[in-house]
């Protein structure tokens, strides 16, 4: 809680500098937004990442209203391919770990504001029926979930076979949970799968060549930040969105207010 406290006080701060031009709104970058479980039935130690229907929706509406250009993270990576510059208004959105609220509640208002979006999926989960833990409504997107999803604006990558922490695998353990979800997802989707997403954010240079090598072109950490032409495809920084978050904290992120914990969250995730 103090922690949570401290980061908005010192976001607040970076607020007030961005709003008084005494630093310069962010230029030439875009920015992932991370969701996970969009879904009003929050537990209280999953609240943070479970972003409630009607939230999802105002912040949506926000977005829109904002000038803000919603991009599918294809378009995004091409753009860097091409080193083309960035405007700073373009916005990717993603969600990790395919609950099936995604497609519930998530696609339909993204349908409506037209917005693309990516979806990262654990092979294993989109296979099997699995006992859950949680509440009923967090079941994972399954197989005829996830063709009829193709239809929709939305890509879908990889979230690995069966969510570990890849750092603390060894390499066949990696390579595994790299080409057999890719595999799996493909056979899945009928598509080509070249995104990736880290389980629970970590990662090293190992862990990205073997990536490379399974035949991804993309990743994405949990490192916040936005990313330009110069960033490591392998190490896309993702803002993420919690079941907190206001519209007004979710303005402060979008303008970068939360970006001074980048160097934090590396220490953190790049294992
Ligand atoms: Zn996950």
């Amino acid at each position: 809680m103090f922690n949570c406290l401290l980061k908005r006080v010192v976001s607040n701060f970076f607020y007030v500098l961005y709003r008084i031009h005494l630093l310069p709104s962010k230029e030439n970058c875009f920015r992932i937004l991370l969701y996970h479980s969009i879904n009003g039935l929050a537990a209280k130690d999953t609240v943070n990442f479970c972003v409630a229907p009607k939230e999802f929706e105002k912040q949506m509406q926000f977005i829109s209203e904002s000038g803000f250009k919603v991009v599918s993270l294809t378009e995004a990576v091409n753009k860097i391919e091409r080193k083309e510059t960035f405007s700073g208004k373009e916005l990717v959105i993603t969600f990790d770990d395919g609950y099936t609220d995604v497609k519930k509640y998530a696609a339909p208002i993204l349908n409506k504001y037209n917005f693309p979006f990516t979806l990262f999926v654990i092979s294993d989960k989109a296979k099997k029926n699995t006992n859950l833990t949680y509440l009923d409504e967090w079941a994972y997107l399954k197989d005829p979930d996830l063709k009829e999803m193709v239809g929709y604006n939305v890509s879908i990558g990889s979230h690995s076979k069966s969510h570990l922490k890849l750092t603390l695998l060894p390499t066949n353990g990696i390579a595994e949970q790299a080409y057999i979800s890719k595999r799996e997802l493909e056979k899945i989707i009928n598509q080509t799968v070249v995104f990736f997403s880290y389980p629970y954010g970590f990662f090293n240079d190992k862990v990205k060549n073997i990536l490379r090598k399974s035949g991804y072109k993309v990743a994405c950490s949990s490192i916040i930040g936005s990313n330009t032409i110069n960033t490591d495809l392998f190490e896309l920084r993702r803002t993420e969105v919690c079941g907190y978050d206001n519209l007004f904290e979710l303005r402060k992120k979008l303008l970068g207010c939360y970006d001074w914990l980048e160097r934090f969250h590396r220490r953190l995730y790049v294992k």
